[in-house]
C-alpha cells in the first residue's frame, strides 16, 4: 500500500479535471484526493503500487478534450490509515504567483445542446445550459482559482437538483462551476432600448422582431452581439447605417454544419474548426448564388459563419431557421458593449430590441475569427474560446510584460514557460480600446499575481501602447522593432528553436532607422536579427492619409516609376488637383519614407481603380485579392545593391500600368501582382539562403492574412527546399505583436544574466 503526492500543471482548472482524476481514482479503486489549488492540480493517490504507475499513465492519456497537461511531478509521501474514497477538496488560495491559468470559455457541447432540445428534461429550453465540458469560463471568472464563488454564478444559488448533480461524482455536471437550471440561474427577458419589457418567450419573440427586418441586440458569452436577418438587404443596410460601419463584412450565425455549408465551401479542416470547443467565426468562399444580402460581404466572396456557442444562441437560431447577420455590438470600431449600464447610451440607437439576462459578463471576448489555408487553420482575431489559453514558451524565465502594437491590440505576460495572452483588444486610438487595453494589463497582472521584472515595447514612438509603457512606472523597459516582433512571434507559436529568414510583410511598422517598415527580409531569431532585404523605400505622402486613401500611395509609387510625367490613368487624372500637392511632397522629401507591402497592395488596387477611400484597415488589399484573376504573364523581380537588397518596386508599377494602359482587366493585374509578390519572397529568399545557409523561412505580418498570397508563396518556397513555419495559435497580423515582444524580452534578460 503507497500513497503519492501528484502536481499537474497545465490547463486544469475549469475543464472537469477534478471529476475526471475522481472518476479514474475510482476505476482503480484508489483513495485519496484532488483539489485546484494557485499552481494546478495536487492530487493524492493511494493503493497498490501497479495501481498508482497506472493512475499516472492514464491521467495524462485520458486527460478531458479541453486539459493541456503541461508536467506531472509525483512523489512518494506517506500512507493514511484508513483511508475512505477518493474526496474533491476545496479550493485553496493562498498568496504568490498564480500559475494556474483561466480556462477559455467553451461552446456548449451536443449533450448539453440535446439536455436543450428534450421536452422532458429539466433544463429543455434552458438558454444557460452547461457542464464540465462546456459553458463560460473566461468570460464569468472574477479571480482564481476557478470556483463558482469567484465566478458571476456566485449570485445564483443552486436549487437541490442543480446541487445533487454537482456533488455527484458520476454526474456530467459534478463539479461544473456554470451549473444551473430554469430553477436557480440565469433569466433571459426580451426589451425594447427604453427597457420595457416585451411580452411573450424572449426567444420567440426576439424571432418574431428579427423575421420582421428589426435589429436585436443580443447580450452574448464576452459582449453584445448586434444580429437582423442576413437575406434582407434593408436590414442589413440599416445595421450598417445605424453602427457606422460602411463596408467592411459581417460574420453570420447559422443552425448547423449543414447550414453553413448551404452558404460556404468548407474542408474537413474548416469544418472541425466551425464546430470546435471555439465555435469561431470562420471565413471561406461562398457558393454560387447563396440567399444572402450583398450589403452582408461587398468587397469578398469570402463569408465568415459561426455555430452557436450557447444554446441562447441555438434556440434563437432554432428559432428563426434563416441565417442571421451576427456582429459585434459596437458603434463602429469601439470595444463591444459588456456592461448592461452601456446598452442604452452605446446601442440604443442601433438597435430595436435588446435579448438579455442577469447573468454579469465579467471580462471582454469578442468573436474569434479565423480561416483555413494551404491545409492549416489559421486565427485572424484571438478572443472567445482561445483567449486567454496560454502559448508554450522553449523555457522559463523571469515575468515579461509585453504590451503589444497598436491595431488588433493584445498583451501579452511570459509567465515561466507560458505566455499568457490576453484576448484581442482592438484599435488603441479609440479611447474605449485604450481603457480596456489599460484593464487588461492591470488584470493580468492581478490574475496572476505577478510583478513583471522587464516591459516590452514597440518602436513606434506614437502607438498609445508605447506611451503607456513609458507612463507607468512598472519596471525597466525594452523598445523592440516592429517586424522584429512578428518573426519572434512566428518563431515562438511553431515552436521552432533556432534562428530563421523572416518575410515580414504588413502595414507599416517603426524601423530601426525611423523609416517606416513593411516589406521585410530579417535573419534571426528573439535574441536578434539583420535587416537582409526589403521593398525600395518610398515616400508616404500625407502620412496616414495615405492610408485612407490609397491614390496617395499610388501616386507616390508613379513618382518613383516615371517622375513628375504622370501616366494618364483614371486613378492619376481623377486627382490631378491633389496631385501636384502629393508630387511635391514626394520630391522634396517632406514625406516619410515606406518599405511597406501592404502600401504596395494599396497603390496597385488604386491603379486598378478597385478603391477610392478605404473605410477600414486593409480594404484595398481585400479588393485586390477577391478581384484577383488568371495571371497572363510575370512582373519583373529586380533587386540591387547588397546588405540590406533593395527589391525594386519600379519595374513591377510600370508593367501593371503598361497592362492597364492595353486595356488588361484588373483581374489579371491582380493576378499578376500577387505572382509577382510570390516571386519575389522566393528570390529573397534564396538571396538570405545563400548567404546565411539558413532554410527555415516564417511567414507573418498581416499581409499574410491574404489567402491567394499565401496558396501561392508556401508551395514556391517549399518545392524550393524550403521549411515553411506558419502561425498556428496567434493570428499573422498584429494582434501577435505581444507574445514575438515577449520573446524578445526574455532573450534580452537571458544574454544578461
Ligand atoms: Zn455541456
Ligand atoms: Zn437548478
Ligand atoms: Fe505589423
Amino acid at each position: 500500500m503507497g500513497r503519492r503526492r501528484l502536481r499537474i500543471a497545465g490547463t486544469v482548472q475549469g475543464v472537469g479535471f477534478r471529476p475526471y482524476l475522481h472518476r479514474l481514482a475510482g476505476s482503480l479503486s484508489l483513495t485519496g484526493a484532488v483539489g485546484n489549488d494557485d499552481d494546478g492540480v495536487w492530487c493524492e493517490i493511494q493503493g497498490r503500487a501497479a495501481d498508482l504507475d497506472s493512475f499516472e499513465t492514464r491521467l495524462v492519456a485520458e486527460a478531458p478534450p479541453l486539459a493541456r497537461i503541461d508536467s506531472v511531478r509525483s512523489a512518494a509521501v506517506a500512507a493514511i490509515e484508513g483511508e475512505q474514497g477518493f474526496a474533491i477538496a476545496v479550493s485553496e488560495s493562498g498568496s504568490g504567483t498564480v500559475a494556474g491559468t483561466v480556462p477559455p470559455d467553451v461552446a456548449a457541447c451536443e449533450a448539453c445542446l440535446a439536455d436543450v432540445a428534450d421536452p422532458a428534461g429539466r433544463r429543455y429550453r434552458y438558454a444557460f445550459t452547461c457542464c464540465t465540458d462546456c459553458g463560460p469560463r473566461f468570460t464569468v471568472v472574477r479571480s482564481l482559482p476557478y470556483d463558482r464563488e469567484r465566478t458571476s454564478m456566485a449570485a445564483f444559488e443552486l436549487c437541490e437538483a442543480c446541487e445533487a448533480e454537482y456533488r455527484d461524482p458520476a454526474d456530467r455536471r459534478h463539479h461544473a462551476q456554470a451549473v444551473c437550471c430554469g430553477a436557480c440561474g440565469p433569466a433571459l427577458s426580451l426589451e425594447t432600448m427604453a427597457g420595457g419589457a416585451i411580452d411573450g418567450d424572449p426567444i420567440e419573440a426576439a424571432a418574431d422582431l428579427l423575421r420582421a427586418g428589426r435589429i436585436v441586440a443580443i447580450k452574448g458569452v464576452g459582449g453584445y452581439q448586434l444580429a437582423c436577418r442576413a437575406d434582407d438587404g434593408a436590414a442589413v443596410a440599416r445595421l450598417r447605417q445605424r453602427k457606422h460601419r460602411e463596408e467592411k463584412p459581417f460574420a453570420l450565425l447559422v443552425a448547423s454544419v449543414e447550414a453553413a455549408r448551404a452558404l460556404v465551401d468548407l474542408d474537413d479542416l474548416a469544418c472541425r474548426a466551425l464546430s470546435g470547443p471555439a465555435a469561431p467565426i470562420v471565413l471561406a468562399p461562398r457558393t454560387e448564388s447563396v440567399p444572402i444580402a450583398t450589403e452582408v460581404a461587398p468587397d469578398t466572396r469570402l463569408l465568415g459563419v459561426m455555430l452557436p456557442a450557447t444554446p441562447l444562441h441555438a434556440l434563437l437560431i432554432e428559432a428563426m431557421g434563416l441565417p442571421l447577420v451576427c456582429t459585434s455590438g459596437n458603434r463602429s470600431d469601439e470595444p463591444i458593449v459588456t456592461d448592461d449600464a452601456r446598452v442604452q447610451p452605446d446601442l440604443g440607437d442601433i438597435a430595436d430590441a435588446v435579448l438579455v439576462h442577469n447573468r454579469r459578463i465579467e471580462r471582454r471576448a469578442d468573436d474569434s475569427v479565423g480561416h483555413v489555408v494551404h491545409g492549416g487553420f489559421q486565427l485572424l482575431r484571438r478572443a472567445r474560446g482561445y483567449a486567454p489559453g496560454t502559448v508554450r514558451l522553449d523555457r522559463g524565465g523571469p515575468p515579461v510584460l509585453a504590451v503589444g502594437a497598436e491595431l488588433k491590440s493584445t498583451v501579452c505576460l511570459a509567465l515561466g514557460a507560458d505566455a499568457h495572452m490576453s484576448v484581442h483588444l482592438g484599435d488603441l486610438e479609440h479611447p474605449a480600446a485604450l481603457a480596456a487595453f489599460e484593464n487588461a494589463v492591470a488584470d493580468l497582472l492581478e490574475l496572476t499575481r505577478t510583478a513583471p521584472e522587464l516591459v516590452v515595447h514597440d518602436l513606434h514612438p506614437e502607438y498609445l501602447s508605447t506611451k503607456f509603457a513609458a507612463s507607468v512606472d512598472l519596471a525597466p523597459r525594452l523598445g523592440v522593432q516592429h517586424h522584429h516582433a512578428h518573426l519572434a512571434s512566428c518563431l515562438v507559436d511553431t515552436g521552432f528553436g533556432g534562428p530563421a529568414i523572416g518575410v515580414m510583410f504588413d502595414g507599416m511598422g517603426w524601423g530601426a532607422d525611423g523609416t517606416l517598415w513593411g516589406g521585410e527580409i530579417l535573419v534571426g531569431d528573439a535574441g536578434g536579427y539583420e535587416r537582409v532585404a526589403h521593398l525600395r523605400p518610398v515616400p508616404m505622402p500625407g502620412g496616414s492619409a495615405a492610408v485612407r486613401q490609397p491614390w496617395r500611395m499610388a501616386l507616390a509609387h508613379l513618382h518613383e516609376t516615371f517622375g513628375p510625367e504622370l501616366p494618364d490613368l483614371t486613378c492619376a487624372t481623377d486627382h490631378i488637383e491633389d496631385a501636384r500637392q502629393v508630387l511635391d511632397q514626394c520630391r522634396e522629401g517632406q514625406s516619410m519614407l515606406t518599405t511597406s507591402m501592404g502600401r504596395l497592395f494599396d497603390s496597385v488596387a488604386a491603379l486598378c481603380g478597385l478603391v477610392e477611400t478605404a473605410t477600414y484597415e486593409g480594404q484595398a488589399a481585400v479588393r485586390l485579392e477577391h478581384a484577383a484573376g488568371p495571371v497572363s504573364r510575370r512582373y519583373p523581380v529586380e533587386t540591387s545593391g547588397d546588405g540590406p537588397a533593395l527589391i525594386e518596386t519600379s519595374p513591377l508599377i510600370a508593367a501593371v500600368v503598361e497592362d492597364l494602359q492595353a486595356r488588361v482587366g484588373a483581374g489579371r493585374v491582380s493576378g499578376g501582382f500577387h505572382r509577382w509578390v510570390a516571386d519575389a519572397t522566393l528570390a529573397a529568399a534564396r538571396h538570405a539562403r545563400d548567404s546565411t545557409g539558413l532554410s527555415s523561412v516564417a511567414l507573418s505580418g498581416g499581409v499574410f492574412q491574404n489567402r491567394l498570397l499565401v496558396e501561392l508563396v508556401v508551395p514556391d518556397l517549399e518545392q524550393s527546399g524550403f521549411e515553411v513555419l506558419r502561425h498556428r495559435q496567434i493570428p499573422p497580423n498584429d494582434g501577435g505583436i505581444s507574445l514575438g515582444q515577449a520573446a524578445v524580452g526574455r532573450a534580452m534578460l537571458a544574454g544578461r544574466r
